[in-house]
């Protein structure tokens, strides 16, 4: 290994700082290298690719002439492989101790850290991610590495247990065995390192089934982590569609458990699989899906405040946030300004190529998603229920752009769906019917991310003690938990928990073992 690989643990990724023009223009340069680069993904078993006879061509989905790579899916006897080979992997793997597991880890936090730039050029030209949210992929699977080794190092070691007979009691963790981690698009490289990472510090082996959109990224991570010093037969990746795989992935009795970061059909879906599986064990289902988060602005609230942090919650990562905030409730008495602001601030967005540092909305992930997203906003129009589409031009029609777009509704009801992208909807509220919002936001089951815009501190507790969800955010944007201080994660149709970057997310990883000798 690279000796720099041994330099002294940073406990926190190092970042970019884009306000350094040195530090913006060496990252520019860098990522530009990348600019006509192609990558590929292959199930990857033991080490070995499998390549398929017909791979797919991929591209970016803000330009769909540039190709990215070559996907080459996985198939049932990739399946059936990648469980023999993880179950004789998962007996050396949960034999070594914590501390070599998370020397391995922070080995590869180092390893992403020194490839920064490819990953950012990927995260843009594979995921269509902006620049701003690119380095925060970095950042963030840096700081899941370094903070779940260190809550493994602290918590997963041997303790000893008070003795009340004179016998001497020890309870100790170890891995549960096969892990299967299923990561989204929208995170491509965070979600996929935070889910397969925590898995691996806790002893099991794990099989990777990365979105099918973000494949290349999952590969290219998957080889760090095995020049980290992963033993080669711990991890089996699996890129391609669910469609294909799904089903045998879930169906195995040698599956332990599964993480799952994706929408609440899939996680449902993946649920029910699970409860069929007569006479298999029951394993642990972490899963984290999507939200029909609201806002709450009241009239006290500061409008410049509100229109900053509105325009970042709903807007960044073009909406494609699980955290994103997609009803704000306006109170009636500051609703006209607010609107009024809000429109001024979207025609300032800049909707376009995500690599550019300038631009605020890129692409949404695909062709699907962008007529979801048409289809909803067309059928908001023929209801007049439009408030604002911001204009897009014809350069537009190179990707999958939609445009920041406001919709008027009348209860969170109206909505069956979780729009994933860049619409936000407005409902006004009086000040007296506080506690029938909260009622009909509780109500729709989800229970992801709440923002609350007041300077009425009774007005902020009342709210956060109704409220049924995961994150609460006050007088701030919505979106963007940070790793280790605001531990994320939802209730009801938005996940299970533990929650991501939190204290107790790896618990659900490992089994519990007492030994108890008569001295
Ligand atoms: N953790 C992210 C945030 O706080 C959202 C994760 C997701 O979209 O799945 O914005």
């Amino acid at each position: 290994l690279p000796g720099d690989l041994f330099q002294p643990i940073r406990e926190n990724s190092s970042g970019v700082i884009l306000e350094s023009s040195v530090q913006r223009q060496t990252l520019r340069d860098k990522i530009q290298s990348f600019e006509h680069h192609q990558w590929h993904a292959y199930s990857l078993i033991n080490g070995d690719k499998h390549p398929v006879p017909d791979p797919v061509m991929t591209c970016s989905p803000y330009d769909l002439t540039q190709i990215t790579g070559q996907l080459h899916p996985a198939g049932e006897d990739q399946v059936r492989e990648a469980y023999s080979v993880t179950r004789a992997g998962f007996l050396h793997w949960n034999n070594q101790t914590v501390t070599e597991r998370a020397t391995v880890i922070k080995r590869f936090a180092r390893l992403i850290e020194q490839h920064k730039e490819e990953l950012i050029a990927l995260c843009i030209r594979e995921a269509g991610k902006s620049l701003k949210d690119a380095i925060g992929e970095i950042r963030e699977a840096v700081d899941f590495c370094y903070y779940y080794a260190a809550q493994a190092t602290k918590n997963l070691t041997e303790q000893l247990m008070p003795s009340v007979t004179g016998e001497q009691n020890i309870l100790s963790y170890e891995g549960r065995g096969i892990f299967i981690c299923i990561s989204p698009w929208n995170f491509p490289l965070a979600i996929w390192c935070g889910q397969i990472v925590a898995a691996l510090l806790a002893g099991n082996s794990v099989i990777s089934k990365p979105a099918s959109s973000t494949s290349l990224i999952a590969f290219r991570a998957t080889e760090l982590l095995f020049e980290a010093g992963l033993p080669q037969d711990a991890l089996a990746l699996l890129p391609g569609n669910s469609q294909d795989i799904g089903h045998l992935l879930t169906s195995d009795f040698r599956l332990a458990g599964i993480a799952f970061t994706g929408s609440t059909q899939a996680a449902t879906e993946i649920s029910r699989q699970l409860t069929q599986r007569e006479g298999a064990p029951i394993v642990p289902f972490i899963a984290e899906t999507g939200g029909q988060n609201a806002m709450i602005v009241d009239s006290t609230a500061l409008p410049e405040q509100v229109i900053r942090d509105v325009i970042e919650s709903a807007f960044n990562s073009a909406g494609q946030r699980c955290s994103a905030l997609r009803v704000l409730y306006l109170q009636e008495d500051t609703a006209d300004q607010i609107e009024a602001m809000l429109i001024g601030a979207i025609n300032t967005l800049k909707v376009g190529n995500p690599g550019q540092l300038d631009t605020d909305i890129g692409p949404v992930i695909n062709n699907h998603a962008l007529q979801a997203l048409h289809g909803h906003i067309e059928h908001s129009r023929a209801l007049g229920r439009l408030i604002y589409e911001a204009p897009l031009s014809e350069e537009h029609d190179a990707g999958y752009f939609v445009a920041p777009t406001l919709i008027r509704l009348h209860t969170i009801d109206e909505l069956s769906d979780e729009h994933f992208g860049p619409i936000l909807h407005i409902i006004r509220y009086q000040a007296d019917n506080l506690d029938r919002i909260l009622e009909e936001i509780n109500r729709t089951g989800y229970g992801l991310t709440l923002g609350i815009h007041s300077r009425n501190n009774t007005t902020i507790e009342y709210i956060s003690k109704q409220a049924r969800v995961g994150n609460i955010y006050i007088n701030r944007n919505q979106i963007g938990a940070i790793v280790s201080s605001q531990p994320f994660g939802g209730m009801g149709l938005s996940g299970t928990g533990p929650k991501a970057g939190g204290p107790n997310y790896l618990t659900s990883f490992v089994l519990e073992k007492t030994c108890s000798t008569n001295t």
